[in-house]
């Protein structure tokens, strides 16, 4: 996610009603498949019928086992970007379903049973510029309950001059809520995988207050890790027994 300069309250006032209005009408004008770009479908069958893969699960070099469904990638890299960034907001339907396997996988795999459910919160700007929350919005179609146990803090003010990549390690915007999380089991969710420093930096800030972080469970996962590229988590994990995906 690019980061997003200092806006004036009227222009973030315009990035609300932006998002909200893309919302509205994706909802009524005419549509096409985002995989495959077919004709007034909301999501052609052969895409859909992409959505149907089973789980898979690795382990980031820190130990945290994560589950994903599918692989961002082809066809279902534009169902994800559409559903995501594009407004498309009616595809939660569609993908609650290989999110649910995930997360049952995840839970099933996890040496004890989790007992609390926490997402990775969207930052505030994502959160502006796209006018809802595709996570909560997933989990809900999936009958995933949610913990609010995790937060953005400091704003767009607080990290300038700080790239996404420098956030990331720092772990500097998560914070755990101690009287959420505190002495709980909780299995971490999120939507795209990239790296797997953001789910290790929410691990922190959880197992910081207090909780057991017993897995992840995630929609998809970034296939980084054919492309042998170096310096990122995941690519480290290729080189480990039972990787991703
Ligand atoms: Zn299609």
């Amino acid at each position: 996610m690019p980061s997003v300069p200092s806006r004036s309250p009227a222009s973030s006032a315009a990035l609300v009603v932006g998002g909200a209005l893309r919302a509205a009408l994706a909802v009524v004008s005419p549509t096409s498949c985002p995989g495959c770009g077919a004709d007034d479908v909301e999501l052609c069958r052969a895409c859909r019928d992409r959505l149907g893969a089973e789980p898979s699960t690795g382990v980031l070099p820190a130990g945290l086992a994560v589950t994903t469904a599918l692989r961002y990638e082809h066809e279902v890299r534009g169902v994800v970007l559409a559903w995501k960034q594009g407004g498309r907001s009616r595809l939660s339907g569609a993908l609650a379903a290989p999110f649910a396997r995930s997360v049952r996988r995840a839970a099933g795999l996890a040496p004890v049973v989790p007992d609390l459910v926490v997402a990775v919160p969207p930052s505030a700007a994502g959160t502006r510029r796209r006018g809802w929350e595709p996570v909560p919005h997933l989990a809900s179609r999936a009958g995933v309950p949610l913990a609010p146990g995790l937060l953005h803090v400091g704003g767009r003010s607080a990290q300038k001059g700080r790239d996404r990549v420098a956030r990331a390690r720092a772990g500097a915007a998560l914070v755990a809520r101690a009287g959420v999380v505190s002495g709980r089991r909780v299995l971490l969710v999120d939507d795209v995988v990239t790296t797997g420093a953001t789910l290790l930096a929410a691990r922190g800030a959880l197992v910081g207050a207090g909780a057991t972080v017993v897995g992840a469970a995630c929609l998809a996962v970034v296939p980084l890790l054919a492309s042998g590229s170096g310096g990122t988590v995941l690519a480290h994990a290729a080189r480990l027994p039972g990787t991703i995906p």
